[in-house]
Order: C-alpha cells, then structure tokens, then sequence
C-alpha cells in the first residue's frame, strides 16, 4: 500500500512504474476501489503491477483509509475482487457508452442489497449498534456507490482519459464537466509540455522560410 496523506474524499496514491507516486481521484468511491485492481481493457504500460489487494491484510489497509471496519477474512478478499471485477467492467462499458453486462449488474445488485456501513455522528460517548462495523458492510458501501454512479444519480459522467496513451476511467463531477485527464499533473501536464514543445518547433519551422522570403525580396 502506497502511504500517503489523502489530497481528496475520494482519490488515492498510485505508483507508476517507473516508481513515481501520483494522485489519481477517479471521482467515485467505486472507481476507486476499481483501481485496486487492473481494470480489464487497461493494458501497456499500466498492466504490470497494478494489483494491490493481494491478501485480506492490503485489503483492510485499503478500508482503513477510508472506514472504521473490523479485519476481513479470505471470504471478504473473495467477495472484494468479484465486486471489483464487475464494477471494472460496467465502468469501462459506461465509458464507451454501451450497456453493462447483466451479470455484472447483477453482481453489483447482490452486494449492494446486504447491509452497509450506517452512517455515524461524530461526537458520541459509544459504539452503536451490538458489534463493529465488518469489512462486508464497506463493500455494500461501494457496491451502493457504483449503484449511484452507474445511475446517473451522481451528476457527473463517467471518461476515458484524453491522452492518448492513457486509459483511466474516471468520473467527471467538476461543475461545467470538462475533465479531460486523469490527473492534471500527470496527463495534463504532458499535454501542456508536447503542446510546447509543437509551439517551438513551428516557430522554428517558420523562421528559415522567412529568411528565404527576405532573400527572394532583395
Ligand atoms: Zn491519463
């Protein structure tokens, strides 16, 4: 697990593989929990690497950062990766704006029927409730998430990033949704530094030709 303070509600650190640390906020507690994982159809560079819930311990790290949940078990670890897989597929089909497999559906359904998390006031002398919240509640959670989200009830909407090498899906949830990367220090700033670059090459296309210009005046 890649520690690190958190820069958002939802969002986590991820590792590149050339060992750099960035912040990537898919917008969407689900699409995180996606990411803990490689999400099918997410390939090159990205694909080697990715999986970080190797066990239930990464996976109680992983809802520790978020929730006040007793350890999972093997069973929870399991249940984890199932959900993930379906909320990564209806994700990467929202993506490119096609329908959701019904099993997949189906899967997301089933977790998000069983109890999740209560909600909690801060500020009480005691625990509520007769035992401590368990890991299968915080997945119910995220399976209400993806309900939410993959609902259109979050108003925002599910992209691609736009660079061309990138494939992270996120959900766009800024005011006047023009989210176009997976990170602005990351895509976005590549963006910027090529557009320089492009910049600097036709002005030093155009400057020979000038000269020419000059010449043929003379
Ligand atoms: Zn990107």
């Amino acid at each position: 697990m890649i520690a690190g303070e958190r820069l958002s509600e939802t969002g986590q650190w991820l590792e590149s593989r050339e060992g750099t640390r960035w912040w990537f906020d898919s917008g969407a507690l689900c699409l995180d929990f996606a990411y803990t994982g490689l999400m099918t159809g997410t390939g090159g560079a990205q694909a080697d690497g990715w999986e970080r819930l190797l066990n239930a311990a990464d996976l109680d790290d992983w809802l520790a950062e978020r929730y006040t949940v007793t350890a999972s078990g093997e069973r929870d670890l399991k249940d984890a990766h199932t959900l993930r897989e379906a909320i990564a597929h209806v994700a990467i089909a929202a993506s490119v704006d096609k329908d959701p497999l019904r099993r997949d559906v189906d899967i997301i359904n089933l977790y998000a029927a069983t109890p999740d998390l209560p909600p909690r006031l801060d500020g009480g002398s005691r625990q509520a409730g007769r035992t401590s919240p368990r890991a299968a509640q915080a997945l119910s959670t995220i399976a209400r998430d993806a309900v939410t989200v993959f609902n259109g009830e979050d108003a925002g909407t599910i992209r691609t990033c736009d660079a061309a090498d990138c494939d992270l899906i996120y959900l766009d949830i800024s005011r006047a949704g023009t989210r176009r990367w997976c990170s602005m220090q990351r895509c976005g700033n590549r963006h910027k530094v090529r557009q320089h670059r492009a910049r600097q090459r036709a002005k030093a296309a155009e400057k020979p030709s000038a000269a020419i210009a000059q010449t043929a005046d003379q």
